[in-house]
């Protein structure tokens, strides 16, 4: 099966039903609510996809209309293009050319092994999720998956906590993508589901590594609360369409929890200097 196909598939045709679930509130709210202006501070999308519907061209141009700074991520491994150094340093020249971020987003653990340091310290950033969990058996669960079973939500949760720890602790990031995201069988348990206790360690352990937290505007997450505790530890955030089309640049959540959490430049992840 074609995992690059099938994720770009549920991101385009899928993802409502889950971002409805998983947002009800803000949605319901957001009909009566006049959409959050575009913040004061520089805006940049951390997170687009080029794809046979987002050409460089177009990504720029969306963002030029949009004001907002473009940072392009591919996937590196198993069925994805960058596999080797070669095609690594291929990606990166190729992007150079353009006024854009570039940026990796790694999808397996472990991953970082087949690149070399100091290629990998030429990229602007590096994003990662914890939404393809590994079975013992060496296959995935892609819990992004539209039709993802939740059997036991608590021995779900504490699976996912255990991958979200590893993802935090051992992976070479940057960002952390899609925090507190759940399975659509569960997402109207988000508020049950994300404990203090948990809550407070993904908060933790992006601190202990100085680990940037996505705000992401398909699946609205996390939440207003999940966002003010991060911001009074300290942490940096950054905004995400995981967008592979015209959708690129545009943000509504996004400035909706920039504007309720009341965040500033300062708040904003900078990508580290060459
Ligand atoms: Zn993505």
């Amino acid at each position: 099966m074609n995992h690059t196909y099938s994720r770009r598939n549920f991101i385009q045709t899928s993802v409502m039903a889950g971002a409805v679930l998983a947002a009800k509130p803000h949605l319901v709210a957001a009909t009566s609510a006049v959409a959050a202006p575009k913040p004061a501070f520089p805006v940049a999308d951390y997170h687009v996809h080029l794809s046979p519907t987002l050409s460089i061209e177009q990504a720029l141009n969306l963002g030029t209309e949009r004001g907002v700074q473009i940072g392009i991520v591919e996937h590196p491994g198993p069925s994805y293009p960058i596999n080797t150094d070669a095609e690594l340093k291929q990606y990166i020249d190729n992007l150079r050319k353009y006024p854009v971020r570039i940026g990796l987003q790694p999808v397996y653990a472990g991953w970082s092994k087949a690149f070399s340091k100091s290629l990998l310290g030429e990229l602007d950033y590096v994003l990662m999720d914890a939404l393809t969990l590994p079975n013992p058996d060496g296959t995935w669960l892609a819990i992004w998956q539209i039709d993802t079973h939740v059997d036991d939500e608590e021995a779900f949760m504490t699976r996912y906590m255990q991958f979200i720890e590893q993802v935090m602790t051992t992976e070479p990031i940057d960002i952390f993508a899609w925090p507190t995201f759940l399975p659509v069988p569960i997402a109207r348990q988000y508020k049950q589901l994300w404990t203090r206790p948990r809550v407070d360690r993904i908060i933790d352990l992006a601190k202990a590594r100085k680990l940037a937290i996505e705000i992401n505007e398909v699946a609205h997450v996390p939440d207003e609360n999940f966002i003010l505790q991060a911001k009074r530890a300290g942490l940096k955030f950054t905004f995400g369409t995981d967008s592979r089309n015209q959708n690129a640049a545009h943000f509504y959540y996004c400035y909706q929890m920039a504007q309720k959490c009341g965040l500033r430049e300062a708040d904003m992840f900078v990508p580290k200097k060459k």
